[in-house]
């Protein structure tokens, strides 16, 4: 039909013209999908022509054959712009296909469009939905085999949105059986796809590799049934722990946006050092690293003695304490935080200490550094490192144990110029 064509098209002057002469055009529908004009446009990224029909009062939320929304074609081919605007005028972001019984957020997940999915999450969060249904509940919506958003991202091989979705509240060992019921984790999902990000991803919020899917299978056997060794080598239960954000309810939940992503950044790192030690012995090996670390090698001579951290002396104080004003590396400030184990016994645990004053922790943030120039803006995680190579999160958490020793040479810099508290309570060693 000439009006669909003009509207996959984008060609907004013909289907202006064809609505002139025929106003019914909006109502109609593809012959065998049922799709209306602006299933088209959504699926086409044709923002000025879903305007337009929406301007004409179409309603949003009409429905195709398979009962899918605009709104979830739009998120399913990534089309940001008319995901908002769909959104903007209204469209229910709680309505279920009738194939798989999937929401726009399962649809945003699964093909991987992390705008799409933050647009939705937020629209969820601060609309009627966070209220009449409850934002985690939506966050963890079910389609209908069980899988939540987080499933289908984790399956899929799509770490970023496997990320906001687990910052968003989506829990990492929800199981496709429901509640209490045995079925698929996360975890056995990205152990299907192969997707070593996705893997770590999971790992590092806590994601349990024993617990076992409907056929009792661990995702560390569900990786080898599909060849994913690389994957599987960070599954097998008897290779090192990664670490593991602090129950997000203690303290992370509310950290400063600035230090949490420094942090996160720093614990990515960790635990691929990690895995490098846990892939030697293996075939595999891992793809360089998204940044070039190399680069960085050039600055490493420029820590002043000041901005040393006093707990390894080795890293730029990155992450300063409030309200006390202690400052410490990121990594130090994980191996403060972090377990190395997710041990629900471990997670009510009393909230981590200042390791310098004692004092409780009111707020992390990003440590202001004063620079040659003065400038006196944060440093960035990466910059400032004394050496970089080599160095594995466990060697950086075993000079933890060395703490007393270290106080005892007196290099406190400032402000440090308070004792550091030795006692070992505070690192999770367990
Ligand atoms: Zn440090
Ligand atoms: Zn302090």
């Amino acid at each position: 039909m000439r009006s669909f064509s003009a509207v996959e098209f984008g060609d907004l002057a013909s289907v202006e013209m064809l609505l002139e002469r025929d106003p019914v055009l909006v109502r109609k529908t593809t012959v065998f999908d049922r799709h209306s004009a602006l299933h088209i446009a959504a699926a086409n990224g044709r923002i000025e022509i879903i305007s337009m029909l929406l301007d004409r009062s179409v309603n949003p939320d009409l429905l195709n054959r398979h009962k899918q929304t605009p709104l979830m074609f739009a998120a399913m081919h990534g089309n940001i712009s008319c995901v908002r605007k769909l959104i903007q005028a209204g469209a229910n972001i709680l309505m279920f296909d009738s194939i798989h019984g999937r929401t726009c957020l399962h649809y945003a997940a699964c093909y991987g469009h992390p705008e799409c999915l933050q647009v939705i999450l937020f629209a969820a969060y601060t609309s009627h939905v966070a209220v009449s249904w409850g934002f985690s509940r939506f966050v963890n919506i079910r389609d209908g085999k069980g899988a939540t958003p987080l499933h289908l991202a984790a399956h899929q091989r799509q770490p970023e949105c496997v990320h906001i979705l687990l910052d968003k509240g989506a829990l990492v060992c929800a199981s496709t059986g429901g509640y209490g019921f045995p079925g698929s984790t996360p975890l056995h999902l990205a152990a299907r796809g192969g997707s070593l990000d996705c893997t770590r991803e999971l790992l590092a919020w806590g994601a349990d590799r024993l617990q076992k899917d409907a056929s009792g299978r661990i995702p560390y056997t569900v990786a080898l049934k599909h060849k994913h060794g690389a994957c599987a080598a960070l599954l097998n239960p008897s290779s090192a722990e990664p670490l593991v954000w602090p129950s997000p309810l203690k303290f992370i939940g509310e950290l400063n946006q600035e230090a949490k992503a420094m942090l996160e950044r720093a614990l990515m790192e960790a635990n691929r050092e990690r895995e490098k030690n846990i892939l030697k012995g293996t075939a595999y090996s891992l793809p360089s690293p998204s940044h070039s670390e190399d680069a960085m090698d050039d600055n490493v001579s420029e820590i002043s003695d000041t901005n040393l951290c006093c707990i390894c002396f080795d890293q730029a104080c990155t992450i300063e304490v409030q309200d006390c004003g202690h400052q410490m590396c990121a990594q130090c400030t994980l191996a403060l935080c972090c377990h190395n184990k997710p041990n629900p016994t471990t997670a009510s645990l009393a909230a981590p200490v200042c390791p310098f004053c004692r004092s409780s922790i009111a707020q992390l943030v990003v440590a202001k550094v004063k620079t040659e120039n003065d400038t006196g803006h944060a440093i960035s995680s990466s910059k400032l490192r004394r050496s970089r190579k080599s160095r594995t999160f466990s060697e950086g958490s075993s000079s933890f144990k060395g703490l007393s020793a270290v106080g005892s040479f007196g290099r406190i810099g400032d402000p440090g110029s308070g004792r550091i508290a030795v006692e070992n309570e505070w690192v999770d060693k367990a």
